[in-house]
């Protein structure tokens, strides 16, 4: 099997700018970076325009392995698919963290015949947002030591300061450290930390924003802490949000790319998806809504977590309405969910090839419970079998059944890893299928006045599968505090674990009766979100024994070799 680098390698790339314009998207509207990527503008689609034209389709899975299902196959493969039988349509999806590519998951620019290319520019750098977000994120960081240095105006207290400086590597010696070492002429000392770029709340902010008077407001928001009387200090108090604001002005520019078959794939910002929202940005998916058919979108992670996140806090702030949802399957995802393997060496284990229609059976409790936990959004849902080798009849009939009797509209398998748009027609015309029958009837889960609390066990409750919700003393305070500060209208941005439904990642299939525990929650008012900690989330990854780097040189033509 050709690898995913030698089938992007192979296709015939077109100029970025024919690709556009086969869209209606006009050169002047366009900033070249090379022949194969540009920019473009976000003000192609803005907010005042009204509903865009486009359906609007998301992708989600159900709860995934570390190996991943194929969102991103399918948010590339569904959009080809669609436009073989007709429909035009593009894909918006994230730009990848550097951490990963070179960590143990690899690139994310989908896989097979479903990717969007060039993958080694995707991959690396794209067109330099995430350096951009960095540096707005650490000037602001720069700004808040110097000003508790000289004078400290704002009274800030430092022992109150969570804004933490940024770098896109999976570098864990940065996790804890302290700043300000050496005497007086270099700061004071600070017990602080990095976070990996995609964690970053500036990234959140791209990706949140309506444009960019909207980013500029935000980034104003940003609380990095508390001065000595324990009330908020904002980036704007700091002077600082201005200067932010134009070291991202191009940063908001959407990046548009090619998919394997040519057609427009949207580029745009790549938050965390635990403990921020986790999907493409909204002028993306605004811009790209404006000029096509069909727009399909990927959120992360599972249904619980990224497809959450999308309706709760992504389209609450957009404004925009799905048509309908995919929700990517495997079924050797679905074996992993019957609790009866287990990885072995940070791989899915061999046996999960064999047939094992009881595995099958019992794992599909986790996509049920997906797809109802997609159906509380009022959205109809196509569950997407992305197909393997390896699966047999039995085992896929068995899922069908399953799918539909959980109140998905439609469940087909899916081949668009290994034929690009050929192999996804039957999920392409139920999508259609579904997002014209007029279901459709969005609404978040819970209304804006709801306390904090109550959104959190709203959740807990009715997509997590808990029993009970545990609200430690710290959160509850947190919570009182935000809403006496006018912070309580806030979505929530729960961050757990992506493994499981509940917050423990041993728990598989769809556990109940547990108690979800809440032990921290914090603000992010430039983002519009208050986040909510169910554990302890890593927000700088490591390095492991086998990472994805070693693999990576280049040719002696200087192409990239062996990412994948
Ligand atoms: P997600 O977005 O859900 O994390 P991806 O779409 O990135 O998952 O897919 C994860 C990995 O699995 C990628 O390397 C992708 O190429 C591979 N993959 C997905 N579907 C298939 C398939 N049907 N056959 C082989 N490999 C696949
Ligand atoms: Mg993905």
């Amino acid at each position: 099997m050709r690898s995913d680098l030698e089938i992007a390698r192979d296709i015939q790339l077109r100029p970025i700018g024919e690709i556009a314009s086969a869209y209606g998207i006009p050169d002047d509207a366009l900033e070249p970076y090379g022949r194969y990527m540009a920019k473009v503008d976000h003000r192609l689609g803005t907010k005042a325009e009204g509903p865009a034209r486009g359906k609007y389709v998301m992708v989600t899975a159900i709860t995934p392995t570390p190996a991943g299902e194929g969102k991103t196959v399918h948010t590339v493969g569904l959009s080809l698919a669609l436009n073989k039988i007709g429909k035009k349509a593009a894909c918006a999806i994230r730009q990848p963290s550097m951490g990963p590519v070179f960590g143990i998951k690899g690139g994310a620019a989908g896989g097979g015949f479903s990717q969007v290319v060039p993958m080694e520019d995707f991959n690396l750098h794209l067109t330099g947002d995430f350096h951009a977000a960095a540096a707005a994120n650490n000037l602001l960081s720069a700004a808040i030591d110097a000003s508790i240095l000289l004078d400290n105006p704002l009274e800030i207290d430092p022992f109150t300061v969570t804004w933490r400086r940024v770098v896109d590597c999976n570098d864990r010696v940065l996790r804890q450290i302290v700043t300000g070492l050496g005497g007086k002429a270099n700061g004071v000392p600070m017990e602080t930390g990095f976070d990996i770029t995609s964690a970053s709340e500036v990234m959140a902010i791209l990706g949140m924003s309506d444009d960019l008077a909207d980013v500029r407001r935000r980034l104003g928001r940003i609380v990095i802490g508390q001065n000595r009387k324990g009330e908020p200090v904002t980036a704007d108090d700091l002077e600082c949000a201005g200067a932010m604001a134009a070291i991202l002005r191009r940063a908001i520019d959407p990046t548009i790319m090619q998919t394997t078959e040519g057609t427009l794939a949207f580029v745009h910002t790549g938050p965390f998806a635990n403990i921020a929202h986790g999907n493409s940005s909204i002028v993306a998916d605004r811009v790209a809504a404006h000029h096509v058919d069909y727009l399909v979108t990927e959120a992360g992670f599972g249904a619980d977590m990224g497809a959450e996140k999308f309706f709760d806090i992504k389209c609450r702030a957009s404004g925009m309405r799905p048509d309908a949802v995919l929700l990517v399957a495997t079924i050797r995802a679905l074996k992993m969910h019957s609790g009866q393997f287990a990885m072995v060496g940070g791989k899915l284990p061999p046996e999960l090839s064999d047939e094992n229609v009881e595995a099958v059976r019992l794992g599909c409790s986790n996509l049920e419970a997906q797809v109802k936990n997609v159906r509380k959004f009022g959205v109809p849902v196509v569950v997407a079998i992305n197909r393997f080798p390896t699966d047999t009849a039995a085992e896929i009939a068995l899922v069908q059944e399953r799918a539909l009797a959980a109140g998905a509209r439609a469940a087909e398998i899916s081949e668009v890893h290994g034929k690009g748009g050929a192999g996804g027609e039957a999920i392409a015309r139920a999508i259609v299928a579904a997002a014209e029958s007029g279901e459709a009837d969005f609404s978040p889960l819970y209304p804006d006045d709801m306390l904090l609390a109550d959104k959190v066990k709203r959740l807990a409750h009715e997509l997590y599968g808990a029993e009970t919700v545990e609200i430690a003393p710290a959160a509850a305070k947190t919570f009182a505090t935000l809403e006496a500060q006018g912070y309580g209208h806030l979505p929530v941005c729960v961050a757990k674990t992506q493994y499981s439904l509940s917050h423990d990642a041993s728990l598989k299939g769809a556990p109940r009766g547990f108690a979800f525990p809440v032990r921290e929650a914090r603000l992010a008012a430039g983002a519009g979100f208050v986040v909510v900690y169910a554990g302890t989330v890593m927000t700088m990854p490591g390095l492991g024994r086998t990472p994805a780097y070693k693999q990576v040189d280049i040719d002696e033509n200087g192409e990239v070799i062996g990412l994948f």
